[in-house]
């Protein structure tokens, strides 16, 4: 534990570097001699010495964090070891879908060899327009940020306040009322909360009811509004879950769903950009299985799944908020009522897609670089060798000599193996996207089984059992991965 929040606090800390350790063509930038402390690594620089000063310096191996974290590894490896297991990845793994490190490394590899021909094509983009500024200088990791924002804005011509003029607060609520009531046969309503009942007043109450018979499923509190002292973080929690008593009642959950949106003024709605109507959508998955969930006892109702699991819900509702089918029918200008045009929201989803391939290749190589650590030890070479060795194979740009990204990487010490659980769930998110709601976004009979087979359970069924009697297919690692790339491919535009 305390090497754990040793390391984590860590990863946070500004990095105090001397001068002298940056390559020469470097050391004037930071402009001074002795130590400097940065604090990021400044990647939308648009100079590019700054940019690589920066990624050096911020990402400069400190002796004190490498040895923490190999004692972290070492004691976990030991602990796994004293209650049976080969390796902290074996025993971390056990309970999930995924069940082995055999299988995650399978998924993770299947995924690269897909991935890493449209992550080339997508540095290849970035690189060209590298050298139309610099000419004869290649694409480097601390030009990925900076070269992929410049392009995704030139990608849109509207802004994006003009965009957001059609996505007021009011309007994408109304998209997830209308979402749950035809997928779902579930409604709505806002309720007065009891006094005292809230902790603030500009928390709703939601009460969920079913279409048919009217009886109450349970309770959203939403806290959608930023304000002082509140945590910057979009998430869900749970105040009461489901359960079934003793009496043979049911006892209905109970949760927040919690957001961070500008408070509206008497002359301007809450206006959401994109991306944040992708978090709310995110989110409110996540508030659904909640409430669907009809399982026996609490403490796997809902949300408390495996965490390979734990995200399918929520980056299925992503599909619905990116899809023209379902955004044209809630998205309305604020003024005008005018509602979004197509080529709008095309763009919309065009810059969101734009490298797509490469962000996820990120995220491979993260899932990768997780589980060799957590693999069984003596590791058999120092974690930067490690960490170098895994970006050559998972990654399309080489390791920089000198810098240890991974001693930044604080998910190690709360996924611990588990990292590649976001991009499993993702990968079950777009299996049944494609096979339930792709060519019909508002199938109630696809809505009802996704409800009965899947969102019910909660961590009560193994998930791909509930894959399996949804799809009406044994889900395959393969499979899996292949679903995932189906979606990235077409999503962003690549050649196959
Ligand atoms: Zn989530």
């Amino acid at each position: 534990m305390y090497l754990e929040s040793s390391f984590f606090q860590k990863t946070h800390e500004p990095s105090r570097v001397p001068v002298k350790s940056l390559p020469s063509h470097l050391q004037h930038v930071l402009g001074r001699s002795g130590e400097v402390t940065v604090y990021s690594t400044q990647g939308e620089h648009q100079d590019e010495n700054e940019r690589e000063a920066y990624y050096r310096a911020f990402l400069y191996p400190t002796q004190l964090q490498s040895q923490t974290l190999d004692q972290l590894l070492a004691a976990r490896d030991e602990l796994s070891k004293l209650v049976g297991f080969n390796s902290f990845a074996e025993r971390a793994l056990q309970n999930t879908m995924t069940k082995s490190p055999d299988n995650a490394n399978k998924f993770l590899r299947l995924l690269s060899q897909q991935l890493l021909p449209m992550t080339h094509a997508d540095f290849s983009k970035m690189a060209a327009l590298k050298q139309a500024q610099s000419p004869g200088s290649d694409l480097q990791p601390w030009d990925v940020t900076y070269f992929s924002s410049v392009m995704r804005r030139n990608s849109v011509t509207t802004s994006l306040a003009e965009v957001c003029k059609y996505l007021s607060l009011g309007a994408c609520l109304d998209g997830l009322k209308l979402l749950t009531e035809r997928l779902f046969g579930i409604t709505l309503h806002n309720v007065v909360p009891g006094p005292s009942e809230c902790w603030h007043d500009s928390v709703y109450k939601i009460e969920v009811r079913w279409l048919e018979g009217n009886d109450v499923i349970g309770y959203i509190y939403c806290d959608l509004y930023e304000r002082r002292g509140k945590p910057l973080q979009d998430c869900h929690f749970t105040i009461q879950g489901g359960r079934l008593k003793s009496d043979g009642t049911y006892q209905i959950p109970k949760v927040v769903l919690m957001m961070n949106f500008a408070t509206p003024s008497s002359s301007l709605p809450t206006l959401l950009t994109p991306q944040q109507l992708e978090n709310l959508f995110h989110e409110f998955g996540h508030a659904m299985h909640s409430m669907i969930g009809r399982t026996r006892y609490q403490h796997v109702t809902g949300t408390r799944c495996s965490t390979d699991f734990a995200e399918v819900p929520s980056n299925l509702m992503e599909y619905f908020a990116s899809d023209y089918r379902v955004l044209r029918q809630f998205t309305f200008h604020h003024e005008t009522g005018e509602p979004m045009p197509e080529e709008m929201a095309n763009q919309i989803r065009k810059s969101k897609s734009l490298f797509l391939a490469s962000e996820m290749q990120t995220q491979v190589f993260y899932s990768a670089l997780d589980q060799a650590l957590h693999s069984s030890h003596p590791l058999g070479s120092s974690t930067i060798d490690i960490l170098s060795d895994v970006q050559k194979e998972f990654y399309g740009l080489p390791h920089v000599p000198n810098t240890a990204w991974h001693l930044r990487f604080g998910h190690l010490v709360g996924y611990g193996a588990k990292y590649f659980s976001y991009l499993m769930s993702k990968a079950i998110a777009a299996k049944i996207w494609q096979h339930s709601f792709k060519d019909d976004p508002f199938s109630r009979s696809n809505g009802e089984r996704y409800m009965k087979e899947v969102l019910c359970h909660g961590g009560e069924k193994p998930p791909l059992e509930m894959v399996e009697a949804l799809t009406g297919v044994k889900p395959t690692i393969e499979s899996l991965a292949d679903s995932l790339i189906e979606e990235t491919r077409s999503a962003g535009n690549y050649a196959n």
